[in-house]
C-alpha cells in the first residue's frame, strides 16, 4: 500500500507519515499546523492531518461560494456525468482505497474491499442516476388554463461533517446528493480518519470536477468543524457523529440567533440497537447474522447490535452458542484475510469501551468472554495495536449503563424476556432509536413488533441490508431528518412552484 499511495499522492516520502493537505478551489493547499493520526493496528503515527481553523474554512467556503453559480446552472445530466466519472476512477483504485481505509480506520482490508469502497462507488452512481428523475414536477390544468411546474433549487454551500467509523462511505453518502442537487460542498472528515478523503481529492482532480465544487478541510471538530457549521455562507449542514457532540452544536432549536434557526440541519447520531429473538427464530441463521451485527468493524457501525433480548425458552441454548461464536472470532492484523476483527479505531476509544466492561461488573453483570487479547499471538508490529476481543455480558438490569448508553465497540449484552409486550417496552426503553432487528418465523409477529418499535429502521430476520431509496435515520436521540433519494433531495434543495397562464 505504501508504494501505491506514494504513486497516487506523488510528492510524498513514505518512510514518513502521509502528509495531508487541505483541498481548496481545486488545489492541494498545505496547512501550517498538523495533528498526528495513529494507525490503529500498530499505534504508530501514520498520517499528519491539517489542524485547520477559521482561516482555512473561510478560504474553502469562499471557493465553494464562487463555484456555486457555475455548478448550480449545469444540467442534472452534466452533474451526473461528473459523478459517474468520479465513481469510475474511484472503482479503478478500489484496492488502493481499501488498503488505505484499513490502515487508517483499523477495519480488515476484506471489509473495506467488499463493503466500504464499493458502497462509496454505489453512493455516487445511485444519486447520479436517481436524483435527475425526481428533480422537477409539472401539472397542467386545462379548466383554469395554467401549467404548473416546480423547480428544486440548490441552497448554496453545504457543510458536511462525517465520523471515523465508515470514513469515505459516509462522506460520499452526503457528498453525492449534495452535488447532484446543485450545491457546492465544504466537507470536514473526522480528524481520526482523513487519508481516504484526501486520496479522494486526487480522484476529483483526475475527474476534472470544476475547481471549488468540492473542498475538503481537515481538522478537529471544535475548531474546523465549528467554524464550518457556524459560517454565515453555509446554509446547509449535514452532520453524522455522536449524540454527545450533536448535543453541543448550536442548532437546530438553540435560541442563539435567528440565522441558526433558519439553517437546514440534518443529524445522524448514536444508537443502542437491539435484536429480539423469539422462540420460533431460526437459530443457526440468527447466530450468523448476530456475529456480523455485533462484531463487524469491531462493533463500530452505528447500526451494530449491542443488546440481544432472547425469549426465555431458548435463552440458555442461545447464550451458550453465541458465546462460542464470539470466542471463535479471529482478531488480528487488518491486512490478514482471516482476521474477522481488527483493532478499535483509537487508544482513547479502546479505553472508553473497556471502561464499560468495568461498569458492567460494577453493575452486577457477568462477562462471559473477552475482552483481553492474547498479545503473544500478534505479530511484533501489532503488539501496540488497539485490539480487544468480542465481549459478551449477561445478568445486567435494564437500567445499567451498558444497557442504556452507546458503547460503540464489540460488546454485546444478552438479556432474557417472557412476552412480546414486555420486550417491545424494554427495547424502546433507552434514549436512542436508530434501528432494531427482530428474528421470528411468524410473519405477522415480525410486522406487529416492527410497527411498535421506536426506531428509524427495523430489520426482520436480517441486518444491514440497505436500499438508498429507503429513508435512513433515527428517532429520539439518534437523529433528526432522514437520508435517501427523496429525503436527501428535499434536504439539499428548496422547492419553487411556477404557475403560468396558457
Ligand atoms: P464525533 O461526534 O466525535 O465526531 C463526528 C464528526 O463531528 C467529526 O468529524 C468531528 O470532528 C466533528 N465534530 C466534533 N465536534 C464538533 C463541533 N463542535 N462542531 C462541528 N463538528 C464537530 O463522532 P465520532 O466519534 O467520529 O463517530 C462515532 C459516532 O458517530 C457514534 O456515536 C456513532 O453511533 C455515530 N454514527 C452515527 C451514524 C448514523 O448514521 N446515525 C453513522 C455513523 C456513526
Amino acid at each position: 500500500v505504501s508504494t501505491l499511495i506514494h504513486c497516487l499522492l506523488s510528492d510524498m516520502d513514505m518512510d514518513e507519515p502521509v502528509m495531508i493537505s487541505n483541498f481548496i478551489g481545486g488545489e492541494m493547499v498545505p496547512c501550517p499546523h498538523h495533528l498526528d493520526s495513529h494507525e490503529p493496528s500498530t499505534g504508530r503515527v501514520w498520517a499528519k492531518v491539517p489542524d485547520s481553523g477559521q482561516a482555512e474554512v473561510d478560504a474553502a467556503v469562499s471557493a465553494a461560494h464562487a463555484a456555486f453559480e457555475g455548478w448550480s446552472s449545469k444540467s442534472a445530466q452534466t452533474r451526473a456525468n461528473h459523478l459517474l466519472r468520479i465513481a469510475d476512477i474511484l472503482e479503478s483504485r478500489l484496492e488502493l482505497f481499501a488498503e488505505a481505509e484499513s490502515r487508517d480506520q483499523g477495519k480488515p482490508v476484506w471489509l473495506a474491499r467488499t463493503l466500504d469502497i464499493p458502497r462509496c462507488v454505489h453512493n455516487l452512481r445511485h444519486f447520479a442516476h436517481a436524483i435527475p428523475h425526481h428533480l422537477n414536477k409539472s401539472s397542467v390544468n386545462p379548466e383554469v388554463g395554467v401549467v404548473n411546474y416546480t423547480l428544486r433549487e440548490p441552497q448554496g454551500v453545504a457543510g458536511l461533517i462525517s465520523p471515523w467509523n465508515l470514513p469515505l462511505y459516509l462522506l460520499t453518502f452526503k457528498l453525492a446528493p449534495a452535488l447532484m442537487c446543485g450545491n457546492t460542498v465544504v466537507a470536514k472528515p473526522s480528524e481520526m480518519t482523513s487519508v481516504t478523503a484526501y486520496m479522494f481529492c486526487k480522484v476529483l482532480q483526475d475527474a476534472d470536477l470544476p475547481a471549488g465544487v468540492v473542498n475538503m478541510v481537515f481538522g478537529r471538530g471544535p475548531s474546523a468543524g465549528q467554524a464550518l457549521i457556524t459560517h454565515p455562507q453555509v446554509p446547509l449542514v449535514s452532520f453524522t457523529g455522536s449524540t454527545a457532540t450533536a448535543d453541543t452544536l448550536p442548532w437546530p432549536q438553540h435560541p442563539c440567533s435567528r440565522s441558526c434557526l433558519l439553517r437546514f440541519v440534518h443529524e445522524a447520531m448514536g444508537g443502542k440497537n437491539a435484536a429480539v429473538l423469539f422462540d420460533d427464530c431460526e437459530m443457526d441463521s440468527c447466530l450468523d447474522t448476530l456475529k456480523r451485527s455485533c462484531f463487524v468493524n469491531s462493533g463500530q457501525v452505528c447500526l451494530c447490535t449491542s443488546r440481544i433480548f432472547v425469549h426465555q425458552s431458548v435463552f440458555k441454548e442461545f447464550l451458550e452458542r453465541f458465546v462460542s461464536v464470539a470466542r471463535e472470532v479471529k482478531v488480528g492484523p487488518p491486512s490478514k484475510k482471516e482476521s474477522f476483527m481488527g483493532p478499535l479505531n483509537s487508544k482513547p476509544h479502546l479505553a472508553k469501551v473497556l471502561k464499560y466492561i468495568t461498569y458492567a461488573v460494577e453493575d452486577g453483570g457477568e462477562v462471559l468472554c473477552g475482552p483481553e487479547v492474547d498479545r503473544s499471538d500478534l505479530p511484533a508490529l501489532n503488539k501496540e495495536g488497539y485490539f480487544m476481543r468480542p465481549t459478551v455480558i449477561t445478568g445486567l438490569s435494564d437500567k445499567s449503563r451498558c444497557i442504556q448508553e452507546e458503547i460503540f465497540g464489540p460488546v454485546t449484552c444478552v438479556l432474557p424476556f417472557e412476552t412480546e409486550e414486555e420486550v417491545i417496552h424494554r427495547v424502546n426503553d433507552t434514549p436512542y432509536g436508530l434501528c432494531a432487528s427482530v428474528f421470528t418465523s411468524n410473519l405477522a409477529r415480525g410486522h406487529r413488533v416492527a410497527h411498535k418499535l421506536k426506531v428509524g429502521t427495523v430489520w426482520t430476520n436480517c441486518w444491514l441490508v440497505r436500499d438508498l431509496d429507503m429513508p435512513f435515520g433515527g428517532v429520539k436521540s439518534s437523529g433528526l431528518g432522514r437520508e435517501s433519494t427523496q429525503d436527501s433531495l428535499e434536504f439539499y434543495t428548496e422547492a419553487k412552484t411556477v404557475c403560468t397562464k396558457i
